[in-house]
């Protein structure tokens, strides 16, 4: 079975291998090592002024950086579950909470996010996905934060890149936190969660908040190459093969360019065939297709093709489907999902196989890797 959900993704063979050592004690030279280049990586691939990694799975990172970085009004955008986490995890931590709302498929608009920023002067802090897995959608990001810095330079901008660090070069200029977690485009296992920050958040956090998730505590223990608790160790040993399969592959800048042309390719391919990309603005991590008949199309793929693809939650349960692009993909994987989904067309009865979808991915994939 291939999978092909935008999270978990597949963990590459050498990557395993490098886990399946016996254990290592954490608070040794010898793991002290492999955690120093881990950071020297990570510094290149977020390129923010700090990089903390948090024995946690994604949401571990937001509530960390929502805790420590906003003191008073938390400004989130919600246009899918995990933007509207953000304002829950506020709530939950006695912070006040203000929302921009809008579907699924929609990006936040930069003039909603000023005008709500000009309106309440409590807001000290906003959080935005930078690719809402929910739909696929790609928010403006680097835009809003330097449309906000504008403003005001104080107000923190959280980035959650979950879906997006790893996947396509982020301008970082006027972010102050991004966010990354292991089972999406860094090919690991679920557990583990990394936050970049900028100096300004560093300066803001002082002592931090919390305890667990106090980033004050953190930063101050790995820039002695160790963390504040157990370091999940196994995870990290696989996080540097990661990171040095991507450097062994032609680097981070040809990861983003293959992404890139995997994604609209894809995209490309499917539209074709009569599909329709559900959002507004594609993020370049997952093809999202709203489909009458998502759900058969969902069980066709997993029981006659071999492939696992995501569907959708809450109102776009049995809509939506969502195949992975993030990681590092073998093109006849990928290809083989182009094609299996248009075989599925031809079960359900819409439409006479005739390769199409595979053309059309060649001829836009090729051109553009050319
Ligand atoms: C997966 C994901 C998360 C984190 O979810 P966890 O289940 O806690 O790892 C957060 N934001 C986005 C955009 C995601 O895709």
């Amino acid at each position: 079975m291939l999978l092909f959900t935008p999270g978990p993704t597949p963990v590459p063979q050498n990557v395993r291998n490098a886990m399946s050592g016996e254990t290592m004690h954490h608070r040794t030279p010898e793991f002290e090592a492999i955690f120093e280049k881990t950071r020297k990586h990570l510094f290149n691939l977020f390129n923010t002024d700090e990089v903390v990694i948090i024995a946690s799975s994604g949401t571990g990172a937001m509530e960390s950086a929502v805790i420590n970085l906003c003191n008073d009004t938390l400004l989130n955008v919600n246009s899918g579950k995990f933007g509207e986490r953000f304002g829950k995890i506020a709530l939950a931590n006695g912070l006040d909470s203000v929302e921009i709302k809008n579907e699924w498929d929609t990006p936040v608009c930069v003039e909603a996010i000023i005008e709500a920023v000009k309106n309440n002067s409590n807001i000290d802090a906003i959080a935005v996905q930078i690719s809402e897995s929910a739909g696929g959608l790609r928010h403006p990001v680097e835009e809003l934060a330097h449309a906000v810095k504008e403003i005001n330079p104080n107000i923190m901008i959280i980035a959650d890149g979950i879906t997006a660090v790893g996947v396509e070069k982020i301008d970082v200029s006027n972010i102050d936190c991004l966010i990354a977690g292991s089972q999406k485009a860094l090919m690991l296992p679920p557990g583990l969660s990394i936050i970049g920050l900028s100096n300004s958040a560093i300066e803001k956090i002082g002592n931090g908040k919390g305890y667990y998730l106090n980033l004050a505590s953190e930063i101050k223990k790995q820039r002695q190459n160790t963390t504040a608790y157990t370091a999940p160790t196994t995870l990290i040993i696989g996080l540097l093969e990661v990171l040095e399969s991507i450097e062994k592959n032609g680097g981070i800048d040809k990861l983003y360019r293959e992404t890139a042309c995997r994604s609209k390719a894809v995209r490309e391919a499917l539209e074709a065939i009569g599909l329709h990309s559900y959002p507004q603005t594609p993020a370049k991590s997952m093809t999202t297709i709203d489909d009458e008949n998502a759900s058969e199309i969902r069980k066709l793929l997993k029981e006659e093709f071999d492939l696992n693809v995501a569907g959708g939650q809450d109102h776009l349960r049995g809509k939506i489907f969502r195949i992975n692009q993030m990681g590092l993909i073998p093109v006849y994987e990928i290809l083989w999902v182009v094609n299996a989904v248009e075989l599925c067309l031809a079960k359900l009865g819409r439409r006479k196989y005739d390769g199409t979808a595979s053309k059309v991915f060649n001829e836009v994939f090729f051109e553009m890797e050319a």
